[in-house]
């Protein structure tokens, strides 16, 4: 089958030579556990671990379909899924578990220690807080919560001696709230509180309402608490449900500095990522999938679709929003993806957009951000160099909660890092910059700017 690449020759005009990977430039998922690594798009509902969904259900008197790791790996957190409805099933018993403080700053801590003994050294954990609000805990409670867990594990991390004394650097975190495209009065208590108080409004005002609420909570809570709630997003099914419903909860967080990302294009069209950039102004997009698919458009007033896509590859490339590719969980939720080869990951590489490998939901995709990165490589030619720019885009593209001095030092310290680890693992530098690399003044002269810090 032609790539999507292949068939849009102006694409070919925005890309560089690329490395393809052999099979020897695949690092070993050991190696590639030792880098530091980000991992900007996490949900907390899709990553508890499944001995504690199982203690906490026994807790809370949660129905599961099986008590055991290995029944709910059969039944419902399985490797392969027969569709979207099927992948979802699993954040009902998660959701339903998570409805204290205590569950929640468990949950939080626990995914944080997760990422760290992968590498990871600085997470984004997403998760919808008015999923969790009911009469007897509040949002900001909710909130603190997943903080506190947070906090603890860095706390923790960062008092291991190798830290203090700056041979590595340290872990960091911020939380992203996400809002839904849709919900229905049963998807919450919140939300059913919701729909009964505005039950003479169609269900796009409550879907805007209660998105505006959340952006207003977040902003809110971030200020009086302090605590580094840095990113807005929406999430839930995009077809039927535009972007253009959000406007007002994206326009309050613009306005309070929250850091904005969509998911869009994973399930839809290159429309659906238009609208997050243009409604939404998002700084970052959640999979954008689709992107470079023209095929996939179906909005009838596009006539020239190929132009169409040219343009909005074109911007987003230049503006360097970043894309959160999720490649196992497209796998799982797309059965046009379900060949990883198919993925247009290695398009996007091509065509120099800005990406970050993600996990998504590590616990329902049965994943963690080193396999991530060893299928990228193994199935989607990601090569040694490209990896180390896609790494470093992940802390560059962070919402990270501190000031802007302050983030350029902790990225300066992960390449000083980065780089030291590729002295002791030459592999790590096969297929090292080309000429094409140098002329990309985009990603190249970012990185030397950096070397004065
Ligand atoms: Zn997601």
């Amino acid at each position: 089958m032609r790539s999507a690449f292949e068939s849009m020759p102006y694409l070919a005009q925005m890309a560089g030579p690329m490395t393809s990977a052999k099979e020897s430039s695949v690092i070993s998922k050991e190696l590639i556990e030792k880098l530091p690594k980000t991992d900007l798009h996490v949900h907390l509902d899709g990553s508890v671990r499944l001995s504690t969904l199982i203690e906490l259900a026994r807790e809370y008197n949660v129905k599961l379909p099986s008590y055991t790791e290995e029944g709910l790996k059969e039944l419902v957190f399985k490797p392969e899924y027969e569709s979207l409805v099927d992948y979802l099933k699993g954040f009902d018993y998660t959701c339903a578990v998570l409805q204290s403080e205590l569950a929640l700053e468990r949950t939080a801590y626990e995914l944080a220690q997760d990422n760290q003994q992968e590498g990871v050294r600085y997470v984004e954990v997403r998760f919808a807080p008015q999923l969790h609000v009911h009469a007897h805990l509040s949002m900001e409670n909710v909130l603190k919560s997943v903080n506190r867990g947070m906090e603890r594990a860095k706390k923790e991390f960062n008092q291991r001696s190798e830290v203090r004394e700056g041979q590595e650097p340290p872990f960091e975190y911020s939380i992203v709230v996400c809002a839904l495209r849709y919900f229905s009065g049963e998807t919450s208590e919140y939300y059913h509180t919701m729909f009964r108080a505005h039950a003479f409004s169609p269900s796009k005002t409550v879907f805007s309402l209660a998105s505006l609420e959340l952006a207003q909570a977040a902003v809110q809570v971030r200020d009086e608490h302090g605590i580094p709630i840095t990113g807005f997003d929406l999430a839930g099914a995009e077809a039927g449900y535009p972007a253009e419903e959000h406007i007002d909860a994206y326009a309050f967080a613009h306005k309070f500095f929250m850091m904005k990302t969509v998911h869009a294009g994973e399930a839809y069209g290159p429309e659906s990522i238009f609208q997050a950039i243009t409604d939404l102004h998002a700084d970052r997009i959640g999979h954008g999938t689709f992107l470079l698919d023209p095929t996939m458009i179906t909005d009838s007033s596009i006539n020239d679709r190929e132009g169409y896509v040219k343009e909005l590859a074109q911007y987003i490339a230049d503006r360097r929003i970043t894309l959160e590719i999720c490649l196992t969980s497209n796998m799982q939720t797309n059965p046009k993806l379900r060949n990883l080869s198919a993925h247009p990951f290695r398009d996007m590489m091509r065509a120099r957009l800005s990406t970050t490998i993600c996990t998504d939901n590590r616990t329902v995709s049965n994943t963690t951000v080193s396999e991530e990165i060893h299928r990228a490589m193994k199935y989607l030619d990601l090569g040694p160099h490209a990896l180390k720019r896609s790494v470093i885009y992940g802390f560059k593209r962070s919402f990270f909660p501190g000031g802007y001095l302050e983030k350029r030092r902790y990225v300066r310290r992960i390449i000083d890092y980065y780089e030291s680890l590729e002295r002791a693992h030459p592999e790590l530098m096969d297929g090292g910059a080309t000429a094409s690399d140098s002329s990309d003044l985009s990603d190249h002269d970012d990185l030397h700017d950096l070397r004065d810090e």
